[in-house]
């Protein structure tokens, strides 16, 4: 090549090449096989290089260019590998297929173009660039005449290459190009917004990530704020646009500066506000597709997926809520092995502990039984994605039970304290699995009790209520599922009696209970709990 060309500062390889070209009046195909890029005549279309070039390839290139192989590394993708970006060069024969999408010209700015010798910028190919900042306005993706992406996927081979024409065909069978000129466009002008966000990605993809306070400024790292703004901006783009819209200019330019104002949040709570308030009256897709957004990306993006998880709190029913905490300060994925929670539900009984219910739901004394179970079963959710129904047979639930267990769980899920009480569930929970309760319930639910408080002296007319309440107390079952049940108004209101008078706690049924305990080889106390916390008084 008898004339060199040099590089533009952020050029990308592609486009320099095609410069390189016309300012020789070569063809494409004599350009590449010129820089040993390609040699076979087949494979003109692959254009792999510009992701990541060999070191072969960087060695000819320089040879043939006279340009120094560091400048050349840094017009392609590669250059990107350390902010996060994916760079495969397989399968390298790709004709038309992922790789050119990412590697071909695809994002212009007209003015940059009639400025700089229609030269284009490699940030242009990179999913997160959609301003030009220098002169205030969104990038050109379609070309104005046939309303296609203003490029082939690889620039034609028998031609000298035109960067200011668009190479898509003008007829069915490729003989013609539509040849607009790409720089007479009119770009759409960018809101301050879009610039200002569009500022803060470039300043961040540099390496500043000083605009990101939310993160711990120690391991703060730029790979991590691109990975999180990222997938921020894809899962805001799934909810608010329609997949056919999602690589269209205004819909990128919309979510990545929704993404980077959420992430600039100085706390995950601020963030998720700012991430409702983008999404609430715009979403096209219903909660339980945004939850499993949020769920896939807060098993790879901790940060990202807890914003999401967070922006969601209120929509998700209670269980979900507490699977993922979305209630507290750092909602995550759920880590509880089953082993774990199989050790959980063996600390638990069926109907929580009344004192716990009591502090839980923050009410009198009088909690009744479906809504002691719901909350039984809702500190097993806790951290925790094994389903519903397996949690509840784990903690000795029947399946007669089952839905009158699941309207109190979603009864909960209507209180103004909702939050509180959740809160609250998520305190048991880990005080559960933090200290490992004295009783196996487990064990506990399987016992024969025929024999409990058997030969207890007949002082009350009728033994069957006491026996039933000792046997709720021991099992922690429904007293409806003991042998002397009996199903009538009378029998529940002499029940509530006894509790009321605390006749458990008479010397002789406490021995009575205690002898029953050590009759099956049971060394546990009768009764035991985590402590509860200490209530603060305001
Ligand atoms: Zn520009
Ligand atoms: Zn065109």
């Amino acid at each position: 090549m008898p004339l060199r060309v040099a590089p533009q500062p952020g050029e990308s390889l592609t486009s320099w090449l095609c410069a390189y070209a016309q300012r020789n009046d070569v063809t494409w195909r004599e350009m590449l096989t010129a820089t040993g890029l390609h040699c076979r005549a087949g494979d003109m279309e692959y254009i792999g290089w510009a992701c990541r070039l060999h070191s072969h390839e960087i060695d000819a290139l320089s040879d043939a260019t006279g340009i120094d192989s560091g400048v050349l590394r840094a017009m392609t993708l590669d250059h990107f590998a350390a902010r996060g970006l994916r760079i495969v060069r397989r399968p390298t024969r790709t004709r038309r297929g992922a790789l050119n999408r990412i590697t071909c010209l695809k994002r212009f700015c007209p003015q940059c173009l009639r400025e700089n010798e229609a030269r284009w910028q490699l940030a242009w190919s990179l999913e997160w660039t959609f301003a030009c900042t220098r002169h205030q306005c969104l990038l050109v993706d379609t070309c104005p005449r046939c309303l296609r992406a203003p490029m082939r996927p690889a620039p034609l081979i028998d031609k000298v290459p035109d960067l200011t024409r668009c190479t898509q065909s003008a007829d069915r069978h490729g003989h013609t190009i539509c040849g607009a000129d790409l720089t007479a466009c009119t770009p759409e002008l960018a809101s301050p917004e879009l610039i200002t966000a569009q500022q803060v990605i470039n300043d961040v993809v540099a390496g500043d990530t000083a605009a990101f306070t939310v993160y711990d400024p120690v391991t703060r790292t730029p790979a991590h704020v691109v990975a999180d703004l990222r997938s921020l901006a894809d899962d805001i783009a799934q909810t608010r646009f329609r997949s056919t819209d999602i690589t269209r200019i205004a819909p990128v330019a919309d979510s990545f500066a929704a993404a980077t104002h959420v992430l600039q949040a100085p706390d995950i709570a601020t963030a998720a506000t700012r991430l409702r308030n983008h999404i609430t009256a715009s979403a096209v897709i219903g909660v339980a597709r945004r939850a499993g957004l949020a769920y896939d990306t807060s098993t790879r993006h901790a940060l990202a997926g807890a914003i999401e998880l967070a922006a969601l709190d209120t929509e998700l029913p209670v269980a979900d809520a507490l699977r993922y905490r979305t209630c507290t300060a750092v909602p995550r994925t759920p880590r509880r092995p089953a082993a774990a929670l199989a050790t959980l539900t063996r600390g638990l009984p069926t109907l929580l502990w009344p004192a716990w219910a009591t502090y839980i739901l923050d009410e009198g004394p009088e909690i009744d039984t479906a809504q002691r179970a719901a909350l039984a079963c809702l500190a097993a959710h806790v951290g925790t994605d094994t389903r519903t129904p397996t949690i509840s047979t784990m903690l000795g639930n029947t399946v007669a039970d089952f839905t009158e267990l699941l309207a109190a769980m979603r009864a909960l899920r209507r209180r103004q304290d909702r939050a509180d009480v959740l809160n609250r569930v998520i305190v048991l929970a880990d005080q559960l699995s933090a200290i490992p309760t004295a009783i196996d319930y487990h064990r506990r639910r399987r016992l024969d009790y025929t024999h409990l408080l058997a030969t207890i002296e007949n002082r009350r007319r009728d033994r069957d209520p006491l026996r039933c309440v000792a046997f709720e107390y021991l099992s922690g079952l429904p007293r409806a599922y003991a042998p002397w049940f009996r199903d009538t108004e009378r029998f529940a209101h002499m029940c509530s009696a006894i509790v009321a008078e605390q006749a458990l706690s008479e010397p002789a049924v406490t021995e009575g209970m205690g002898d029953f305990l050590r009759y099956h080889g049971i060394e546990e106390p009768i009764i035991a709990m985590p402590a509860l916390p200490q209530r603060i008084t305001s």
